[in-house]
């Protein structure tokens, strides 16, 4: 009959300091299909080594290792673990369960590794517990079950895959004599079923009852004799039944990440998580409030006047000035609004402006408007509008009539004069002296909401403020400077923003021949003012970024202490899970799974700290509320990487871990 296991010549030596300690010397032993092997010998003859190469969980110095004929030597790790997986099943004298999960869970471990489903994987767990006495317990942990009970597990566990030999160390070593009679019983019947199983035991009463017992001593087979039992009328057949694909399924490392990296401490876990919440979070929030703060400038330009470009006269003064004028410059004029709207199409509307000091008195007290001469389609480029009266017509201009229009801070002054002595007459159609001559109030002005400290450095002046009249007024019939230019400003509404920048050329090419080439005037985009300001807020940006990243990155090195902590922690769980048939890329993936389940919650508790804190302070200060998906989706994908990469010392520490000193160290 062809042996089940054969070695020969095997060896397992180690170094202690300069000593050499052979646990095993030149160790011949073939096993037989349905052999209960008892192996006996003293403390230290080399038992628990025999069962660890029997077991393919460690690698012999020398000598050869077959099982069902295939040799083991030389066979990569991964072979090596789903032979074990397959054929061999462990029993451990200190039961070694998994605290964590309940008896179903800790049975159906082995066929975790062979990617069987869940379902199925439960059901047969399920099976096996109820037939080795475990009743319906089956949601219990660990801790809350008696040893015979926890061997029973065990036993079960090292059944579900259908392995064809029991390795068992010791199983009866941690339990009285009226347990170990059941778990003894137990092993028997499988015997009888046709299971091989191979038993370290130290009970003399025990040693006969196989069908074989070896005896080691100082790591040589002394005796090889036959027990009392007799050998089972059949075996089982080789290899095992379901589940051929190789490794934990997605799901199956999932649900561990969960489990035991986020759940498991949930305290320290949070903690551990802090670095990347408060990093993703403040990348977030402060993007958001940037773009939030950037969206309301714009929005404000443009409500000050949609694609608007002014171009503004410089004042030049004494000989400045009429070093201008002689060279045949006449300064901005009505001219040169009229060769604007001739000679570029994108102009929409077009008005100019032209600034005096003026005393303003209303009979029932003074103000101090900003008084302004305009003339064209002043309104509509301004994006004002009126709430009251009229604006001026063609008459107003031509005939230079004494008439204003006044704006909403200017008519509240008014207001307020008129209803300290009670005087609730209406506010248009009032006279105001305006260097001692009479206008007549014929409009007033929609107040403007606007937040003049977000705009400086874009030259917006507040509108409410104002004082209308028509420019033809003021030039005849106030007094000025003759030499100074005719107007302040030309404002131009341009068809849209892409208009913008095409326009600046032409403008600046027909002001050149007006003004004879002289540069006696400037050129204002609000729009471009503000972007070019905003273009130096992105270094605020970038300082945020790096601000976050390094906390991130502070986050990322925390999980690795934190992981590299639970490894040293986990060295049994690590040895169990190889012993049951994990390779080190099974071990290695959960370990991974593990830190970046901590990263990406992380992420996504920052995400919505960043959300919350976005909402409620954007509502606070009035800014629009503006996420940034692009943004959102790097900050997942860095507090992905974050554990990805930093977990990757931490699951590889994990995946070599020697198994057997793993499962030694007890
Ligand atoms: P048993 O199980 O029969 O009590 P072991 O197989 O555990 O004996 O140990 C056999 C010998 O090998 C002992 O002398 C032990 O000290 C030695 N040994 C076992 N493991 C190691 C190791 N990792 N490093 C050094 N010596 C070891
Ligand atoms: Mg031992």
């Amino acid at each position: 009959m062809e042996s089940i296991i054969h070695i020969d010549g095997l060896k397992r030596h180690y170094m202690m300091g300069d000593t050499l300690v052979a646990a095993l010397d030149d160790v011949k032993l073939d096993v037989n299909p349905g052999d209960f092997l008892m192996i006996v010998g003293s403390s230290g003859s080399g038992k628990s080594t025999l069962m660890h190469l029997l077991g393919l969980l460690d690698v012999p110095t020398a000598g050869i290792m077959e099982i069902r004929g295939q040799s083991m030597t030389g066979s990569s790790e991964a072979k090596l673990s789903w032979m074990r997986n397959k054929h061999i099943g462990f029993v451990f004298q200190q039961f070694n369960l998994l605290n964590d999960l309940n008896v179903i869970e800790n049975i159906a471990l082995p066929l975790v590794y062979r990617g069987v489903p869940r379902k199925i994987r439960q059901e047969k767990a399920k099976k096996l517990a109820v037939k080795l006495g475990l009743g319906k317990r089956f949601r219990h942990h660990p801790k809350e079950l008696s040893g015979g009970q926890l061997q029973r597990i065990a036993i079960a566990r090292a059944l579900i895959g259908n392995p064809d030999i029991i390795l068992a160390d010791e199983p009866t070593g941690n339990l009285d004599s009226a347990t170990s009679r059941e778990i003894m019983q137990i092993l028997y019947d499988l015997n009888d079923q046709g299971h091989t199983i191979i038993m370290v035991t130290h009970d003399p009463k025990l040693a006969d009852m196989g069908t074989r017992k070896v005896t080691l001593l100082d790591g040589h087979i002394v005796e090889d004799v036959p027990g009392k039992r007799k050998k089972p009328e059949k075996t089982v057949e080789e290899g095992s039944g379901d589940g051929q694909r190789h490794g934990v399924g997605v799901s199956d490392l999932v649900r561990i990440g969960i489990n035991e990296g986020l759940l498991a401490h949930q305290m320290r876990t949070f903690l551990t998580m802090l670095g990347i919440i408060i990093g993703i979070s403040s990348v977030i929030a402060m993007s958001s409030f940037s773009l939030g703060s950037k969206q309301k400038q714009a929005d404000q330009i443009r409500a000050l006047g949609a694609n608007l470009v002014k171009v503004v006269d410089k004042q030049f003064e004494n000989e400045r000035l009429v070093e201008t004028r002689v060279t045949g410059s006449l300064g901005l004029s009505r001219a040169d609004l009229n060769s604007l709207r001739n000679g570029i199409p994108d102009i929409e509307k077009a008005a100019c402006v032209r600034e005096i000091k003026l005393n303003v008195v209303h009979p029932l007290g003074s103000l101090s408007p900003r008084v302004l001469g305009v003339q064209g389609d002043y309104l509509e480029v301004n994006n004002l509008a009126l709430a009251e009266g009229r604006f001026f017509d063609v008459k107003d201009w031509s005939g230079s009539t004494r008439t204003v229009i006044i704006g909403s801070t200017i008519a509240r002054q008014i207001h307020a004069l008129k209803e300290a002595r009670n005087d609730s007459s209406p506010i248009l159609g009032d006279t105001l002296l305006l260097g001692g001559n009479p206008y007549v109030i014929v409009g007033l002005l929609k107040e403007k909401a606007m937040d003049l400290d977000e705009l400086e450095a874009t030259s917006v002046s507040d509108p409410n403020r104002d004082l209308l009249i028509p420019l033809e007024t003021l030039l005849t019939r106030t007094a000025h400077l003759d030499l100074r230019s005719e107007v302040d400003e030309i404002h131009l509404q341009l068809k849209n923003e892409d208009a913008l920048t095409r326009a600046g050329k032409s403008i600046r090419s027909i002001l050149d021949v007006t003004h004879a080439g002289v540069m006696d005037y400037d050129m204002v985009i609000p729009m471009d003012l503000l972007k070019q300001k905003q273009q130096s807020q992105h270094l605020l940006d970038i300082l945020t970024i790096c601000i976050s990243s390094i906390s991130i990155v502070v986050g990322g090195i925390g999980i690795m202490n934190i992981m590299l902590a639970s490894v040293t922690e986990r060295i049994r769980e690590i040895g169990i899970r190889r012993a049951i048939g994990a390779t080190k890329m099974d071990i290695m993936r959960q370990f991974l799974m593990e830190s970046m389940t901590i990263s990406i919650t992380g992420g996504l508790f920052g995400v919505v700290l960043a959300g919350i804190v976005v909402v409620c302070v954007c509502q606070f200060i009035g800014l629009p509320v503006v996420f940034s998906l692009p943004l959102l989706c790097i900050a997942l994908v860095a507090s992905t990487l974050t554990g990805l990469v930093f977990g990757i010392y931490p699951a590889y520490q994990a995946a070599n871990k020697n198994p057997v000193d793993a499962l030694r160290s007890e």
